[in-house]
């Protein structure tokens, strides 16, 4: 098809969909030979993006999605320093280690302003770096005892995506606690089965992707004392606190899970869920300096200065870790009580009426000590209302909220469970209008129950890695 003339010149100066591209589509297969007008080509994008839906009324993240201005404006006056030129943006650097300082005293670590931490993209990348710190000082340890270090394996309960990626990606086996009915996280006793001389680490996580609930850290690291007094092993312990980090000393002060449980030598947290900094900012911590092994420290000299280095990427955004650092002194201990608090007080009110409009059963109600500000339930035990959990996930998608439901890992996966995440700006109006929202969706279904066949492939098709990876 020939190209039409266009009649006046330069049109999308005055109006951008009147342009060319507007009127056949922006490139989508080929890398475009010619330029764009700027105007245009952000109108293009803007409007595509339209259609990803409202963040905030996606309640599958546990990831912010709700800043004050001065994080906006803090993050648009940083976007053009890189974190990793420390001799560059010296206060940039210097706001990494305040942060790094400020958490593992909130952690309770026992030397809080030497021991090691660093941010990170995430908690993918600090799992990564906890996971591969730990490989190092257990093949140190076996070296100094002469064994052999090759099959190094590590245990943990039903985890998110993450640490399987650790393990396939640095080659440490998994050794995975299924879930059983009424069981719903790893206990010490399905964890010492799986430990020997070649774990590297007990992963527990603070905030179980799947329900939101809480693992019992001091009660696994007591069944690995018992195992070191027995066996003559000792197996160090990670915490995935990714969203229970940050949210537990505000909310659950009392509850042990950190560096006062002498076995755990490290923790990562996701500064961008509970820690309330935008997308983009995790956080590793080590207990003391030497838990993080020296070889994994690199120093490079080439941006100027002497830098040392652990992270798996190199230049990374500075604006993350300097929101980060105005989250904290921003609020301070009261600040992110009150804003988790509130999240919680939400989470209850929901959990309330959800089980009271339908026939569902309440995993877990967002109450602080047991679990992070989530609410997640199944249909209750023989309960059979002519549409599944996938099908009410469908119908809130309609009214634009995203609440997933999902399979359990195994042994539990022909079992489907449904999640709401609270987050800091989700207020109790809005939880009002989705509550309102599932009782029109719930009316919807009972009135015109979807087929069933198509209920059943849904759920027999489904892949729990995929979803989980969604958060
Ligand atoms: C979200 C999450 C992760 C992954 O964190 P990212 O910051 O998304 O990389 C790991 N573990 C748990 C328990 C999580 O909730």
């Amino acid at each position: 098809m020939s190209e039409h003339p266009d009649t006046r010149t330069q049109p999308e100066e005055e109006d951008p969909y009147e342009s060319l591209m507007a009127r056949r589509g922006a490139p989508k297969l080929r890398f475009p030979a010619r330029e764009a007008d700027p105007r245009l080509a952000y109108a293009l994008v803007h409007d595509e993006l339209l259609l990803d839906g409202v963040a905030r009324m996606n309640l599958a993240t546990f990831c912010t999605t709700w800043a004050e201005p001065e994080v906006l404006a803090l993050l648009a006056e940083s976007f053009d320093k890189n974190i990793v030129d420390k001799d560059e943006y010296p206060q940039t650097a210097e706001l990494e280690t305040r942060c790094v300082r400020m958490l593992a005293d909130l952690w309770h670590s026992p030397h809080p302003h030497t021991t090691l931490g660093t941010s990170t993209t995430g908690s993918s990348e600090a799992a990564m770096l906890a996971g591969l710190a730990a490989k190092f000082r257990w093949r140190e340890r076996r070296a100094g005892e002469g064994k052999p270090a090759e099959r190094p394996n590590f245990v943990c309960g039903p985890v998110q995506v993450c640490w399987e990626k650790f393990a396939r990606y640095f080659d440490v086996e998994i050794r995975q606690v299924p879930m059983d009915p009424g069981r719903y996280l790893m206990e010490p006793e399905q964890c010492l089965e799986r430990c020997d001389e070649n774990t590297i680490m007990v992963v527990a996580t603070l905030g179980q992707t799947f329900t939101g609930l809480f693992e019992d850290v001091v009660a696994i690291a007591a069944a690995l004392d018992d195992f070191e007094r027995q066996r003559g092993i000792d197996i160090p312990m990670h915490v995935d606190g990714a969203s229970g980090a940050m949210l537990a000393p505000f909310t659950a002060p009392d509850l042990e899970w950190d560096f006062r449980v002498e076995r755990v030598k490290s923790i990562n947290a996701s500064g961008h869920k509970t820690g309330l900094a935008p997308l983009g900012c995790g956080w590793a911590v080590w207990r003391e300096q030497h838990d993080m092994p020296q070889r994994m420290i690199f120093n490079v000299n080439y941006l100027g200065g002497e830098m040392p280095t652990f992270n798996l990427n190199f230049s990374r955004p500075g604006g993350q870790v300097v929101t980060q650092y105005y989250d904290f002194i921003r609020l301070g201990r009261e600040g992110y009580a009150r804003v988790h608090r509130a999240t919680y007080e939400t989470c209850a009110h929901l959990a309330h009426q959800i089980a009271k409009l339908g026939p569902f059963e309440i995993v877990h109600a967002g109450d602080p000590q047991k679990g992070i500000a989530a609410v997640s339930w199944t249909l209750a035990d023989g309960a059979n209302p002519g549409y599944n959990l996938f099908d009410l996930a469908d119908r809130l998608r309609a009214h634009g909220w995203l609440v997933p439901a999902y399979t359990l890992p195994p042994h539990l996966d022909n079992l489907a469970i449904q999640r709401i995440l609270v987050r800091h700006g989700f207020s109790r109006d809005m939880a009002d209008l989705l509550l309102a929202d599932l009782e029109r969706s719930l009316k919807t279904l009972a009135e015109h129950p979807p087929s069933k066949s198509l209920s059943e492939r849904e759920v027999g098709s489904f892949n729990h890695d995929a979803k989980a990876a969604v958060s």
